[in-house]
Order: structure tokens, then sequence, then C-alpha cells
């Protein structure tokens, strides 16, 4: 874990104690025994660590979004925005052009390269 708690809040679904109690009589919800594998055992699904933070009670807001539905929607929206950036600079016959097109082309990079290495697992 790092320090930064700047976007760390506590988990809405556990409020924050990593144990998941959404169940009747303080089980845990069929979500996470599923998680867990013991959706059919009903005796082990007390205390069962939070399946939306992975036990710790804690989520990382803005990064968790962004892996699970902004990643594609940015990336594409990012890369396009410099692709445009390129072309303007490419027809206004911008000086900067070199500069502007290496960075575009860094930035897409590594915006395609987390997409793709994120879908890929
Ligand atoms: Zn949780
Ligand atoms: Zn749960």
């Amino acid at each position: 874990m790092t320090e930064s708690s700047v976007n760390l809040h506590d988990c809405s679904h556990c409020k924050g104690t990593g144990t998941c109690d959404n169940g009747e009589d303080g089980y845990s919800c069929s979500v996470c025994a599923k998680e867990q594998g013991f959706f059919w055992n009903r005796k082990k699904r007390k205390g069962l660590p939070c399946c939306v933070c992975g036990g710790m009670g804690r989520t990382e807001a803005t990064t968790d979004r962004l892996n699970k539905r902004m990643a594609p929607a940015l990336a594409m929206y990012l890369s396009g925005m410099l692709l445009l950036l390129v072309m303007v600079a490419l027809l206004l016959n911008s000086q900067h052009f070199n500069e502007i097109l290496a960075f575009s082309s860094a930035i897409i990079g590594s915006v395609t390269g987390f997409y793709f290495s994120n879908r890929g697992k």
C-alpha cells in the first residue's frame, strides 16, 4: 500500500470494515460469497472479505472508476484530441510541430498500451 490517502475513501459496500455483512443475519452477501467460492456453502458465508475493495475497507475511487468504466472512453477521447492537435499543428505549419508530434505519440502510445494491457487481463 502506498501512503497516498488522497483518493482513498471508505468502501461503500462494507462501510470501511473490509468484511461484507450485507446478507441476512450479518452473513456476507451472495456476490461476495460467490467471489470467494462459497456461494453454496452457507456456513462459510459469514465474515467474508468484501469483494468490492478486496477486503481492505478502502477503495480508490478515481482509479477504480477509471479502470473499469472510463479507461476505454477516455483513451479514445484523449487519442482523438491529440491526433486533432497534431493535424492542426500540421495544417498551421506550426514551428512546434515536432514537439507536439513527439508529445502526442508518447501519450497515445502509453494510453493505448494501458488500454490494451488492461483488456488482456
Ligand atoms: Zn468493501
Ligand atoms: Zn458483499
